[in-house]
């Protein structure tokens, strides 16, 4: 299976990073295998998964959904995991990992908060310091998320370089780690970086697609035909994906944000528009302008609005494993109060992507398919957004 020793999926992955950084990734990777197949990790992790953060997460049959789109669709319900997404599956094991392995201190970036949020969250749980690298536009942006991390101990450090994103918030995090990783494990957010984060990323977000295997048989006797997901980084879209790769009977469908449109600057599909190139230490599909420079991206949902995607999705794209489509901001709003108005249930924007490509292509699909759509993340956090974009405040 993949990926291999050097961290390859196909031509994809690797470990494209500044000398300085081998020596945290390479003791990482020996930690990781060492630690992750023994009984107290196992047992501790599947605890606090069950007990902390709610898991499993139901696989729910969307009754209305199905009748509106004409064929079955059941929502894996990672808005009701602890703190309202699927982030929380990752940083509890990457924070637990950390601990084993005899760190103190946990760093991390974030772009929107969600993935800070989490992080701060899990340290706060497991006894860790935390520090939370953020660009000073994005702290202005997210206050309420600001405040929440500082709220569970965390100290949020504002990044003043390049375009005060989350890029630049990377580049921070990745420097304070090449100084302190005697003490500090960086905790990244989603399937993308050096070999070994895409791997490690992906078996923890597994848990997805493991939960839903076993729901769907017993629900349904059977596999699902197709799976969909919403990809920024790609992270709740592989740990479903991953555990169906075998089941070639079972279509894996990726959306990524389409923005303002594809055929402007403002948009975050990486895998559509995008061309192979290096982006935070791995070959993958990004946006690059044609000098390599890296795009400043769009999305109408802060979680997809990232110029890289994970290698794995990079690799599933080339081999034709996986189809990858945007969705433009229009038609995730249209999802977004579709899944509100018919099921009760307000979704983020980022699946909203998802559920606006089934929306938009019903016809593709046939009477009696089983569709799985990855809930990522509630709409909590979006509410107040959308209302602004609509004109209701
Ligand atoms: C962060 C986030 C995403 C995007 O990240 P992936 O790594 O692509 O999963 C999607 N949905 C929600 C709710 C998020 O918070």
């Amino acid at each position: 299976m993949f990926p291999d020793k050097k961290g390859k999926f196909g031509i994809f992955g690797g470990r494209f990073v500044p000398e300085t950084l081998i020596a945290p990734l390479e003791e990482l990777e020996k930690g990781y295998k060492e630690i992750v197949k023994t009984k107290e990790f196992k047992e501790k992790l599947n605890n606090l998964l069950k007990e902390y953060a709610g898991r499993p997460t139901p696989l729910y049959f969307a009754e209305n959904l199905s009748k509106y789109l004409g064929f079955k669709v059941y929502l894996k319900r990672e808005d009701l995991a602890f703190t309202g997404a699927h982030k929380i599956n990752n940083t509890i094991g990457q924070v637990l990992l950390a601990k084993m392995m005899g760190k103190k201190r946990i760093i991390a970036e974030t772009g929107a908060g969600q993935h800070g949020v989490a992080t701060a969250t899990a340290s706060a749980l497991l006894n860790m310091e935390c520090v939370v690298y953020m660009g000073e536009i994005d702290l202005e942006r997210q206050k309420l998320n600001v405040y929440r991390m500082k709220l569970l101990g965390a100290k949020v450090v504002p990044v003043t370089s390049g375009s005060k994103t989350l890029k630049d918030a990377i580049n921070e995090a990745m420097r304070d780690w090449i100084t302190n990783f005697e003490t500090t494990h960086y905790v990244i957010g989603s399937v993308v970086g050096p070999h070994p984060y895409p791997l490690i990323v992906r078996n923890f977000q597994s848990v997805i697609g493991k939960e839903t295997k076993k729901q769907i048989i017993e629900k349904e006797k059977r596999l699902p035909d197709y799976l969909i997901a919403c990809v920024g980084g790609g992270s709740n879209s592989i740990g479903l994906f991953y555990p169906f790769y075998k089941y070639k009977s079972v279509k894996f469908i990726g959306v990524e944000g389409g923005g303002q449109g594809l055929n402007t600057d403002k948009h975050s599909a990486t895998l559509t528009k995008g061309e192979k190139g290096i982006l935070h230490g791995s070959f993958s599909y990004v946006l690059q302008d044609n000098y390599g420079q890296i795009k400043i991206t769009h999305s109408i949902s802060a979680g997809l609005d990232y110029p890289g995607v994970g290698p794995e999705h990079a690799f599933y794209k080339e081999t034709g494993r996986a189809e990858y489509f945007s969705v433009d901001d229009k038609t995730a709003l249209k999802g977004f109060h579709i899944l509100s108005e018919l099921e009760g249930i307000i979704p983020a924007l980022e699946p909203s992507h998802a559920i606006g490509y089934l929306i938009e292509n019903k016809d593709r699909f046939k009477k009696d398919d089983i569709v799985v759509l990855c809930l990522s993340g509630r709409g909590d956090k979006d509410v107040l957004e959308v209302a602004r974009i609509e004109g209701e405040l």
